[in-house]
């Protein structure tokens, strides 16, 4: 169990009309940890994230941020949205902004940062995920592995407390996805609180502090990724792992 908890999930349900999308979710993901999420496609992972940052609202049960229950709307939103950077897979850049703006504008609107600051640090951000030279092309100039790393520089501008990643190589050209993979292992040792959807196995083995395996809903184990990886307790987990590695 975590000691120092950033986010928690009590007893969380939600459901899609009928759908019981997800059932009685508890999680726990401490400060500087890094939970990656697996499992079959439908069983809840996006959904999962997506009520962590409140784009989706819940039926039943808590979630807290550090410390704090999720805010219903208005400021408190905009704030909870700052302070947990999302990743899609697809990467939804503004087009027809240049990426160092596309990385320095929520600064500026949302946190209240002076366009020059906003923009320095747009600069550092962009020379850590290796496109400094890149700063004043539009998006549909970069490859998808260069976009997908604009839109982390650009959750990451915010000081995001937690980054989740909802498949975030999904949609990228098998070779670049390392390129993606790299930056966020960096974001890893430097300790920033993540929680990644996805199926590279390797990223969950070398980064991950604990793989949590969710079916239709439901989460059937949470444990560190060696354990998990070779002795998977459940049948449904076997049955994906076979699938996929
Ligand atoms: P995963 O990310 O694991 O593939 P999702 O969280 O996207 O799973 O979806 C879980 C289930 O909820 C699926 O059966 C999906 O069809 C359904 N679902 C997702 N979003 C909606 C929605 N907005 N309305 C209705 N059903 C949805
Ligand atoms: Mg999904």
């Amino acid at each position: 169990m975590a000691v120092d908890p950033l986010i928690e999930l009590r007893d969380v349900n939600k459901y899609y009309g009928q759908l019981h999308v997800l059932q009685d979710i508890n999680l726990t993901v401490g400060r500087g940890e890094v939970v990656v999420v697996i499992g079959p496609s439908g069983s809840g992972k996006s959904t999962l994230c997506r009520t962590v940052n409140r784009l989706e609202t819940i039926e039943s049960g808590s979630i807290t941020i550090d410390g704090q229950p999720l805010p219903e709307e208005g400021k408190g939103l905009a704030k909870l949205r700052a302070d947990v950077g999302m990743v899609f897979q697809s990467f939804n850049l503004f087009a027809h902004k240049t990426v160092l703006a596309n990385v320095a504008l929520a600064p500026v609107k949302v946190r209240g940062r002076s366009k020059g600051d906003a923009h320095r640090r747009a600069h550092e951000l962009l020379d850590r995920v290796g496109l400094a030279s890149q700063a004043d092309k539009y998006p549909a100039q970069l490859s998808g592995g260069q976009q997908q790393r604009v839109a982390i520089a650009r959750a990451l501008a915010m000081d995001p407390k937690v980054m989740l990643f909802d498949e975030p190589t999904s949609a990228l050209d098998p070779e670049m996805i390392n390129e993606v993979l790299e930056v966020m292992q960096q974001l890893a040792r430097e300790g920033m609180t993540m929680v990644v959807v996805t199926h590279e196995m390797g990223f969950a083995r070398s980064a991950a502090n604990r793989v949590v395996f969710m079916s239709d809903g439901c989460i059937i184990e949470d444990r560190a990724p060696e354990d998990f990886f070779t002795h998977p307790e459940s049948d449904r987990a076997k049955d994906f792992l076979s699938k996929i590695l």
